[in-house]
C-alpha cells in the first residue's frame, strides 16, 4: 500500500479540521459580548440551542482530528490500513474515503450496533 498518498491526504484533512475548529472557537469566543439575552424566552432557547451545536460540532472536530493523529502515528508505526480490532486490511477504497479509519467496515458496524 502507498501509505504516503494517504499521509498527504491525512494531512490535508487535519488542515481542514483544525481550521475548522480554530474557526468555531474565534466564533464561540466572538460571540459571547453580543449575545447576552435581555429579550424574551423564545430568544433565549435559540442562542442556546446554536450554542451547543458549535460545541458538539467542536467536540465531534477534535475527536476526528484525534483519529487523523492516531491514523498518522500507524503510518509510522507500519500498522497503518490494517484493523485495530481483527487484523484484517481496511481496504484501500474505505481509507480513500476515510483515510484516518481505525477499523474495517464490519468491525466498524459492530461497533456502532453496540
Ligand atoms: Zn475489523
Amino acid at each position: 500500500m502507498n501509505t504516503d498518498r494517504f499521509r498527504d491526504l491525512l494531512l490535508d484533512e487535519r488542515q481542514r479540521v483544525a481550521s475548522a475548529i480554530e474557526h468555531l472557537q474565534t466564533e464561540n469566543a466572538g460571540s459571547m459580548d453580543e449575545e447576552m439575552p435581555e429579550t424574551g424566552m423564545a430568544d433565549t432557547a435559540t442562542v442556546t440551542v446554536d450554542r451547543e451545536l458549535d460545541y458538539s460540532l467542536e467536540e465531534s472536530s477534535a475527536q476526528v482530528l484525534a483519529a487523523i493523529d492516531a491514523a498518522l502515528s500507524r503510518i509510522d508505526a507500519g500498522s497503518y490500513g490494517i484493523c485495530g480490532r481483527c487484523d484484517n486490511p481496511i481496504g484501500e477504497e474505505r481509507l480513500e474515503a476515510k483515510p484516518y479509519a481505525i477499523l474495517c467496515i464490519d468491525c466498524q458496524r459492530l461497533e456502532e450496533r453496540g
